[in-house]
């Protein structure tokens, strides 16, 4: 039999100690710093968490240019802590949950907020708003073996300098463990899944030409530019 075509390469994030994390699947948590659900119009009880997907191709590197992406006047960042998964699981207890880990990285939630908000408020999937290439820009994954499970320590953003948001790892409503926990009901977990543990208020919108910047204490930044609008 024969290839009909080239399969797609495989998504490769870069470590901190120069090896390679194959990225398998990403799942993204709504609504996880309260302020930021306020911020959406939403009330922060504890509810459950809620998450959505991205493609893994939706991964680029810290340092890209990314398009300006089409169909949206509105394209927003989200500044998040990501998990990077290294052995699988199901139904995984919270006091175990840690293990899977293989590290953390800085990255970014890009959304079209005005394609995500004309979904949610039609009570469609969110996938248009949140799920196109490029929309994951994600930093180099430093183990957990030198970097611990930060659970506490400063999330900022800024855009061309300016800080946009400023908030503390501490502030998260469901903590990676609850995370890890949690989806491990619905889905096995596999080696090369990340988790975006979701974005603290502040979150706004770019344009061509700005540069935004993560930091989150202990880890890499992720640094992105936004390009020209996409037309290919
Ligand atoms: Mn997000």
């Amino acid at each position: 039999m024969t290839t009909l075509f080239s399969p797609a390469p495989p998504v490769l994030a870069a470590t901190t100690d120069g090896q390679l994390f194959p990225v398998r699947r990403l799942f993204c948590i709504g609504r996880n710093y309260a302020a930021h659900a306020r911020e959406m119009g939403m009330d922060p009880d504890r509810e459950p968490p809620f998450y959505f997907t991205k493609w893994a191709e939706a991964v680029v590197p810290s340092g890209s240019t990314i398009a300006y992406p089409p169909l949206t006047r509105n394209y927003h960042y989200e500044a998040e802590l990501v998990v990077a998964i290294s052995k699988a699981g199901r139904r995984i207890a919270p006091a175990d949950a840690l293990d899977h880990v293989y590290g953390y990285a800085s990255g970014l939630d890009m959304t079209r907020r005005d394609l995500q908000f004309e979904a949610r408020d039609k009570g469609r999937p969110w996938d248009v708003g949140k799920n196109f290439e490029q929309a994951a820009p994600l930093g180099p994954i430093r183990p957990a073996s030198s970097v611990g499970h930060p659970s506490s320590g400063s999330i900022r953003l800024a855009v061309n300098g300016v800080t946009r948001q400023d908030a503390d790892l501490s502030e998260m409503i469901w903590p990676v463990r609850d995370v890890i926990a949690h989806i491990s009901q619905a889905y096995r977990l596999e080696p090369g899944d990340l988790v975006y543990t979701g974005t603290p208020a502040g979150v706004g919108p770019v344009v061509p030409g700005d540069e935004i910047r993560v930091s989150i204490a202990g880890l890499s930044d992720t640094v992105v530019t936004i390009g020209p609008p996409s037309n290919d």
